[in-house]
């Protein structure tokens, strides 16, 4: 067993110290802990970053945040394309202004829908 999948078998269940490590990027992008998601819409163009496979493209996969590889990603940031963790969208939308980045969504959008969502953020932006 490799040092990874045995440090994640040994914190399964410790969620702070999980955490802890979720952050520090010690469990590779790889980690069996993390599901494979099918990718239903393709990433947009405007999609950023360009993560390899799944990783932000998928509604309720894993977050778009490069640090992060938490699941349930079902918030959609405007700016980025991609989806967001619960913990990162909240934390994004803190320093968003007035026109909030992350907004929720239940499903994965369209491109059409996610042009929809930046001509609306960029119109609540407006003074
Ligand atoms: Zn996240």
């Amino acid at each position: 067993m490799s040092y990874s999948k045995d440090l994640s078998r040994r914190l399964r269940g410790k969620k702070s110290v999980a955490f802890f490590i979720h952050r520090e990027e010690l469990i590779p992008q790889e980690s069996p802990i993390s599901p494979d998601f099918e990718v239903k819409v393709p990433p947009h163009p405007m999609k950023y970053p360009d993560h390899k496979g799944h990783k932000g493209s998928v509604y309720g996969g894993i977050c778009n945040r490069t640090a992060c590889s938490r699941a349930h990603a079902t918030f959609y940031n405007r700016g980025t394309y991609g989806y967001y963790c619960a913990e990162d969208a909240i934390a994004i939308n803190r320093h968003s202004g007035k026109a909030p980045l992350c907004i929720q969504v239940d499903h994965d959008l369209t491109h059409e829908e996610m042009n929809a969502h930046y001509r609306a953020m960029i119109e609540e932006m407006r003074p």
